[in-house]
């Protein structure tokens, strides 16, 4: 088990374009597998590559583990390589924040429900129709991987008051 630190923005992972995985290697793995630990761990209901500061195109998701009734808990992670959305349908708004920009949260119109393929840790191509949260989760982490973060997804002005609170905390932080 091996946690993370989760860089938080205006980290320089957070605005790259991920890389595409060639080879699911051991270093493949084990990222999957740690980032799996910190998504737990955080907690959180998905996690990409970037937000441990790694630019390839690995996601992993988990809509239910966070929710559940303690006795109902069971850790079942949705682990996508080179994901990518080749169906989307609907529309619905809804808050959204993120592990990497603290204190945050900025209401989001995405698709309702999305197709989206991908490799798994195997390297076997899978596909995945998701609606509701899961179907938002999947397009959150997948605009991590295109660079994008949820303050991209808000106005210039709640942007920029935000980077000012950022800049005021890390001078009181010193
Ligand atoms: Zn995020």
């Amino acid at each position: 088990m091996a946690v993370r630190p989760i860089v938080i923005v205006p980290h320089e992972a957070l605005s790259r374009n991920a890389e595409e995985i060639t080879d699911i290697n051991e270093h493949i793995r084990q990222l999957a597998h740690d980032m799996t630990d910190t998504m737990y761990r955080a907690p959180g209901v998905g996690l990409a590559a970037n937000q441990v500061g790694e630019a390839l195109r690995l996601i992993v998701v988990d809509v239910e583990y966070a929710y559940a009734e303690p006795r109902d808990k069971k850790k079942k992670p949705t682990i996508l390589i080179n994901p990518r959305i080749c169906l989307a349908e609907g529309a619905e708004s809804k808050e959204e924040g993120c592990l990497s920009v603290p204190e945050f949260g900025v209401e989001i119109t995405r698709a309702t429900n999305v197709k989206v393929e991908a490799l798994d840790l195997e390297g076997k191509p899978i596909t995945i129709e998701a609606s509701g949260l899961m179907a938002r989760a999947l397009q959150h982490e997948i605009d991590h991987l295109n660079g994008t973060t949820v303050l991209d997804h808000a106005s210039a002005l709640k942007r920029s008051l935000y980077h000012r609170r950022l800049r005021k905390k890390a001078r009181s932080d010193r």
